[in-house]
């Protein structure tokens, strides 16, 4: 269950009638259509939310998440038994085999949040020496700690108020926690970095204030990775102008990265899976949605 389910569980995405939900998942193959050369059935495989042919320029440059062939890789709803997933060939990525037990929920979190996370963290240009900056500490924002970490950021901050959040984030990387929000956080942020700001900043959340914690939060030249889905985000032009930052992001490439990470997973070097606090039988997936609402979960794993 993704933190983007919650905004139609919640209303502010108008649901008019049923609909299949989910969009992250790993699983075994059981059929495959007669066009599909690279994926066979019995193959353990991750996919991407997005479906892409993985051969077109746009994919070929990284941005499987904007083919132009490209469509949802979960019509039928990733929360479910079984699942069609359209351009198998360019979607999936087949694990080197049948993964150990407790390797499934990390691989489940690359489908798209650990993706997300990281495409934040490249897009915001994290690397050694910078002091990179997270707004959200959902399981988007504790990743891209992960992701910052991995790709050797100096400082890493995440903006949160949540105990139990803010431990994740020092177990996958966080050197520092900022309780404060907007304007009094980007304070902070400058205190922490020399009066500059951030030269990284990722954002997951979607929100104006986010949005604006973010760009106000980086120092100029720096660089902000958004990855929170986009709700009624306005940006004003002239701040915009004269804050001299470098925006990037959107919905996240996951299938640029997934290779990788999946390496990173079976090789035991990261282990993503630790988002994931809650985990139900697929019949219980009401009460998975009340416990993420209610924030009483990070992120909850169903299993089918
Ligand atoms: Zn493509």
């Amino acid at each position: 269950m993704c933190g983007s389910d919650l905004w139609p569980y919640r209303g502010t995405d108008p649901v008019d009638e049923p609909r299949p939900m989910g969009h992250e998942y790993v699983g075994v193959v059981e059929e495959v259509g007669s066009d599909v050369t690279t994926v066979t059935p019995g193959q353990f495989v991750v996919g991407s939310f997005f479906a892409s042919d993985n051969t077109c320029e746009i994919c070929q440059a990284g941005y499987q998440s904007r083919c132009p062939r490209g469509e949802s890789a979960t019509p039928t709803g990733a929360q479910a038994e079984y699942a069609r997933i359209p351009l198998a060939d360019g979607t999936l990525v087949a694990t080197p085999g049948m993964p150990a037990d407790d390797l499934i929920p990390s691989l489940l979190a690359a489908s798209d949040v650990l993706g997300t996370g990281w495409f934040a963290a490249v897009a915001a240009e994290a690397r050694p020496g910078k002091t990179v900056a997270v707004v959200g500490d959902g399981a988007v924002g504790l990743l891209g700690v992960l992701a910052a970490k991995q790709l050797g950021a100096e400082k890493i901050v995440i903006f949160s108020r949540n105990e139990s959040r803010q431990r994740l984030a020092q177990e996958f990387g966080a050197t520092d926690v900022i309780t404060e929000r907007g304007d009094e956080g980007v304070a902070r942020i400058k205190e922490l970095s020399g009066g500059m700001g951030a030269h990284s900043v990722i954002e997951a959340v979607g929100t104006q204030e986010s949005m604006m914690q973010a760009i106000r939060a980086t120092r100029p030249g720096g660089h902000v990775g958004y990855v929170g889905v986009s709700h009624d985000v306005a940006l004003p032009g002239e701040e915009l102008f004269y804050s001299g930052v470098h925006l990037h992001g959107g919905p996240a490439p996951v299938r640029r990265f997934l290779p990788e990470l999946i390496d990173l997973i079976w090789n035991r070097t990261i282990d993503s899976g630790k988002v994931f606090d809650l985990e139900l039988p697929l019949d219980e997936a009401a009460e998975g949605y009340r416990a993420m609402d209610e924030r009483r979960a990070i992120k909850t794993l169903l299993r089918p």
